[in-house]
């Protein structure tokens, strides 16, 4: 190959969709609990969101998208030496199996056992056609979890994988969520069965440092601070 075409990956090479801010998810229910829909901010959180899943299906899948002409290839990455190199079928550029996996690595970009909330998502959502229905599926999506294949119980939030911040904290931003939902007559039914699935959740996962079970009343009524009313 010519050296002068070769592309090389730097590892800081952004190819995949960052985490959605906690701030526009609160705002987005804020407003639905206010019976106001800001249409704007609807379709750009599901569409970050909608991008953060295809980012997530295809690391997990071992593919990527070509930086350079935008085709969508399989890596030899799953099974594969390091430095076995995967060029684009479109064009000149390469990246080794070590370069694409420092590329997504600590960034929860492995869909793990909420994948298929992941592909739900991807496939409804160009489909909805209103900003309730586009609510309804981000609602769905933020709400899903990563379920443990032999028990059927859920391990962890899916939200983790797409909204910033550290498991803890986004599973209380969405316990406070919850919580203010309560009694609301139209809240969605991933919202009423929230709080009952992460106790099980943090039942599970009691004896881990991030969020013990015994101190989640406490999250839960301090809500994300100090009472105020931003997430962070
Ligand atoms: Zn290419």
């Amino acid at each position: 190959m010519n050296e002068k075409n070769r592309l090389t990956p730097n590892p800081k090479l952004k190819l995949w969709a960052p985490k959605v801010r906690p701030e526009r998810i609160w705002q987005l229910y804020q407003n639905d609990a206010r019976g106001t829909i800001d249409e704007v901010l609807v379709h750009d959180v599901g569409i970050a969101l909608y991008q953060r899943c295809e980012s997530l299906l295809l690391v997990t899948s071992g593919r990527v998208t070509c930086p350079t002409c935008g085709t969508i290839f399989q890596t030899s990455w799953l099974g594969g030496r390091p430095e076995a190199v995967n060029q684009c079928p479109s064009c000149q550029w390469t990246i080794t199996n070590g370069q694409y996996h420092a590329t997504w690595r600590h960034q929860d970009l492995r869909a793990g056992n909420a994948e298929v909330a992941f592909r739900s998502y991807v496939e409804a959502y160009p489909r909805a056609r209103s900003s309730r229905e586009r609510t309804l599926l981000i609602d769905q999506l933020i709400h899903a979890f990563h379920i443990d294949l032999k028990s059927r119980a859920p391990n962890r939030s899916a939200a983790n994988n797409l909204i910033e911040g550290s498991h803890a904290r986004v599973v209380a931003m969405l316990d406070r969520l919850a919580d203010d939902a309560r009694g609301a007559p139209d809240r969605s039914d991933a919202t009423s069965t929230w709080l009952a699935t992460t106790e099980a959740m943090w039942k599970r996962r009691s004896g881990s440092s991030e969020a013990p079970r015994s101190t989640r009343p406490a999250v839960r009524k301090s809500g994300l601070g100090s009472g105020d009313q931003s997430p962070r």
